[in-house]
């Protein structure tokens, strides 16, 4: 079905996990799509896998200069900016009282940064060229529920879902929408490497009611959904797609499991 048909939209993070799946799902809908990740071959791959209404376009979402240019050439690019997704973002595992001040600015700069300078100038273009549009902020579950090791992570989300609610809050009323995405447990390239372990897989499976990750392309299919005219009354949420996690506590990472290797 063609519900974005004729839309322009930015993801970032787009070259790999959730933010590909996102980008394959708008293309598959019919909107045309800027991909922005700091990963130049990753980004290379996935724009040629989407075909001609797929753009690569390398950017380090923490350098406000190259997403503001990135939302002005989507929208030159499409003919307009009607959907941004802030999808790039990382976390740090770590004891709160071990993490180094260098490693909590890093993630600060891209999964909370990142966000705000996606918002900020994704609205502006939109603002700028006389129609609203939707930003889609990809949160975690980990926004809601602290997890051990995370505490730059879990602080940086719950920011996420906060610019979200002030996002929606002031620019309701010109019509643009700011919702977000609260992913549980996604097999990506990011948490492949954990759940190898499987002592690692057992604890993150048994804190799931569903027993089961959630996959990347669920989230595309959510993302579809919100930045579709289906969702038009909603803003300022951020709904969780995690198999039930939230109703349970988070796996004890530091001290959960003794790691098999
Ligand atoms: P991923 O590692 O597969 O993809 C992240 C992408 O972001 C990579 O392509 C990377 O190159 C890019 N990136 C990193 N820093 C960047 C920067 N400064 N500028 C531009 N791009 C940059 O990870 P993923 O699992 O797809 O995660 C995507 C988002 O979803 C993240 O915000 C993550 O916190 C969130 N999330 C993931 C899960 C999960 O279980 N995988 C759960 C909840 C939330």
């Amino acid at each position: 079905m063609d519900v974005l048909k004729g839309r322009g939209a930015v993801v970032t993070g787009a070259a790999s996990g959730i933010g590909k799946a996102i980008a394959t799902a708008f293309v598959e809908s019919g909107a045309g799509v800027l991909l922005c990740d700091l990963n130049a071959k990753a980004l290379d791959a996935a724009a040629c896998e989407l075909g001609s209404r797929a753009i690569g376009r390398v950017t380090d979402v923490s350098d406000e200069a190259q997403v503001e240019s990135a939302m002005r050439a989507a929208r030159q690019a499409f003919g307009s900016l009607d959907i941004v997704v802030n999808c790039a973002g990382f976390g740090a595992i770590a004891p709160l009282t071990e993490i180094s001040g260098d490693k909590w600015r890093s993630v600060q700069a891209v999964t909370l940064g990142g966000v705000f300078y996606g918002v900020k100038h994704g609205a502006r273009q939109m603002l700028d060229q006389g129609r609203a549009g939707v930003i889609i902020n990809i949160s975690s579950v980990n926004g809601r529920q602290p997890g051990e090791g995370q505490a730059a992570y879990c602080a940086a989300k719950a920011g996420v879902d906060m610019i979200t609610r002030c996002g929606a809050l002031e620019l309701g009323a010109r019509g643009i929408r700011v919702v977000g995405i609260a992913p549980g447990l996604v097999e990506t390239p990011l948490t492949r490497k954990e759940l190898e372990d499987p002592a690692m897989r057992q604890l993150f499976f048994g804190i799931i009611p569903m027993g089961r990750a959630v996959a990347a392309e669920e989230i595309g299919a959510a993302a579809v959904f919100l930045a579709s005219d289906h969702a038009r009354s909603i803003t300022g949420d951020t709904i969780a797609i995690d198999g039930g996690s939230l109703t349970r506590g988070y796996p004890a990472l530091l001290t959960g499991v003794k790691k098999s290797s």
